[in-house]
């Protein structure tokens, strides 16, 4: 049963759980590395306790390169603990793997009628010039807004689905695409305007899942890949996605080896998912030869309009759930907080 979280925004309570990541950096001796509190992060916003009532957790102090499938289960544990006690969540991390934990959050914390919000910036919080202060304070709006649901990045001005997230920039403001998919909402000033209305809201019931199997690997093809790269992945990972070039297909030199390789892995039961490099548009295997017969030969997945990001996450949250293979495709294709249009 869900609570009524409708209030006036000052009387919302955000949790905010600051994970690290540039937002909260500091320099010291090897470089930047998160040193600032959640506590710290809070006082550069000063208006802040004027939107919401603001609860702060530190979680951990991450670059997020050293975020692993553990840190998720941890926030999304962290979150469910503390779920009935707030309106709305505010995760401060690092952009580097932001688009993975977003995606991760996605699957872990399904139906989500109040707002989580995941947040970072390019610059640390305290330099003079910054993008941090903006865009804490855009997901503290954000995370106090009725019409705010699910679980999405807040990014420079932009609201981003979760499961549609890319960093695409190293270093501009604008680092995060929402990709194959429209934004959810712009922010400016103290201005939200929706491009996604209501009506998409899922009725689904609000879910937590617990577990997560990370035994996935991901293979990128390059041309002249050799599949023994395959079989070393295939032996250590219960799961392999292969991001392929274009629309997608596997390379067949000699007229064999990617294609033994995949039959002898999936008759062992080892899931094999399709994916392309290509990061708009997505996969379609059934176009060309390359690809068609041997999707259709060893029923191999694909991520068709999906990220990467959310393709690795998902399919760690699905091996976590199951090993059947019929359930592992319906799951796959499953649409979750927007992450999939295109079905099979
Ligand atoms: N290396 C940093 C991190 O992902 C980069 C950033 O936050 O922008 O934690």
């Amino acid at each position: 049963m869900q609570k009524n979280t409708d209030k006036s925004k000052q009387n919302k309570r955000i949790l905010m759980i600051a994970t690290g990541g540039t937002i909260a950096c500091g320099h010291s001796e090897g470089g930047l590395t998160p040193l600032l509190s959640s506590e710290e992060l809070l006082s550069h916003i000063p208006d802040a306790q004027k939107l919401c009532q603001i609860t702060t957790i530190q979680a951990f102090s991450l670059d997020s390169t050293n975020m692993q499938p553990c840190h998720w289960l941890a926030i999304a544990q962290l979150i469910e603990e503390h779920y009935w006690d707030y309106d709305g969540f505010v995760i401060c991390h690092g952009t580097d793997t932001m688009a993975y934990t977003a995606a991760a959050l996605s699957y872990l914390v399904q139906n989500t009628r109040k707002p989580i919000v995941i947040t970072g910036a390019q610059k640390p919080i305290d330099m003079e010039i910054t993008d941090a202060k903006t865009n804490l304070s855009d997901s503290l709006r954000f995370a106090c807004c009725d019409r705010a649901y699910g679980v999405n990045i807040v990014f420079d001005g932009k609201v981003i689905a979760g499961t549609r997230g890319k960093k695409e920039r190293t270093k501009s403001y604008n680092a995060f695409s929402s990709i194959n998919f429209p934004y959810i909402a712009t922010i400016q000033d103290d201005h939200i305007l929706f491009y996604l209305d209501d009506k998409d809201r899922s009725t689904g019931d609000l879910r937590f899942f617990h577990t997560i199997n990370e035994k996935v690997g991901l293979l990128k093809l390059i041309p002249a890949a050799d599949a023994g790269l395959f079989d070393y992945m295939a032996e250590r990972y219960d799961g392999i996605i292969i991001e392929s070039f274009g629309v997608g297909g596997l390379p067949s030199y000699d007229g064999k080896d990617f294609y033994d390789s995949i039959a002898h892995w999936t008759r062992l039961g080892k899931t094999v998912i399709m994916a392309t490099q290509v990061t708009n548009e997505g996969s379609n295997m059934s176009v060309y030869e390359v690809g068609k017969n041997i999707k259709k030969e060893f029923g191999l997945l694909e991520a068709y309009d999906m990220t990467l990001e959310a393709a690795v996450a998902k399919l760690m949250w699905i091996l976590g759930q199951t090993k059947a293979p019929e359930e592992i495709r319906r799951l796959f294709y499953q649409t979750i907080n927007r992450d999939i249009l295109w079905k099979a």
